[in-house]
């Protein structure tokens, strides 16, 4: 959690640790420039070497499962994430141990391979690079094991329709971890977590 400049104040925004050196005292992250402003991304577009920021961390509470539901062992992996959260979810794929079988939903307007991807350890992870309104049919063509934990995260409704889309298949909501990370419709609020209704 990064406290960014706002107005004469600081407002407070999450942002993922893409990748960390703790021994050189170095952590990654990765900023969606998205234009519709924002203290966090004025912040990042305008950045300069040396500039400091505030943060408390790690925190969060979304990590890789060892099992989808009470005793019943993830024996694949499927991400559905925005360019908010490809961080997240390349840094979790790179987590998995070797040939663990994972997919990934990758909704985005900027087109495939449009950024930084997971690194070669995870070249097995099968990937999907979409559009927004091609959810639902890349959903439809998907042999999901029926023992797959799924990480849904992202924009708000996103996150709600592809959390619906997998309840459809006949997962097992406990085995769903869902997200959301912003709202399209609203600046999130000041502790950095999207507003709710
Ligand atoms: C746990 C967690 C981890 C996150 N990790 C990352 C990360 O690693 N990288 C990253 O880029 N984001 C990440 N996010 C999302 C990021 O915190 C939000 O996008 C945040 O709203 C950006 O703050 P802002 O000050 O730029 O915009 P805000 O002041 O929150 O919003 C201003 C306007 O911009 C719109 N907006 C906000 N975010 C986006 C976006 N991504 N695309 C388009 N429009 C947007 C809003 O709807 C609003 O209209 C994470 C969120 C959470 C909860």
């Amino acid at each position: 959690m990064i406290e960014f400049p706002h107005g004469g104040r600081k407002v407070r925004r999450r942002y993922t640790i893409r990748r960390a050196d703790p021994a050189v005292g170095i952590a990654e992250f990765e900023f969606e420039l998205h234009n519709h402003g924002g203290a966090a991304t004025r912040w990042a577009a305008e950045a300069n070497l040396g500039d400091h920021l505030s943060a408390i961390g790690p925190r969060g509470t979304m990590a890789l499962r060892r099992e989808t539901t009470a005793h019943v062992d993830a024996t694949a992996h499927l991400f559905v994430a925005d360019d908010s959260a490809m961080p997240a979810a390349f840094a979790m794929a790179e987590a998995l141990p070797p040939h663990t079988p994972a997919t990934a939903l990758l909704v985005t307007p900027h087109g495939p391979l449009s950024r930084p991807g997971p690194t070669a350890a995870v070249a097995d992870l099968r990937q999907f690079w979409l559009e927004d309104t091609e959810l639902e049919a890349t959903f439809s063509g998907l042999d999901l094991a029926p023992s797959v934990a799924a990480y849904v995260i992202g924009e708000h409704h996103l996150v709600r329709r592809a959390s619906e889309l997998l309840a459809s298949t006949g997962l097992d909501d406990a085995a769903i971890s869902a997200k959301p990370y912003w709202r399209n419709d609203r600046p999130n609020a000041p502790h950095g977590e999207p507003a709710r209704d």
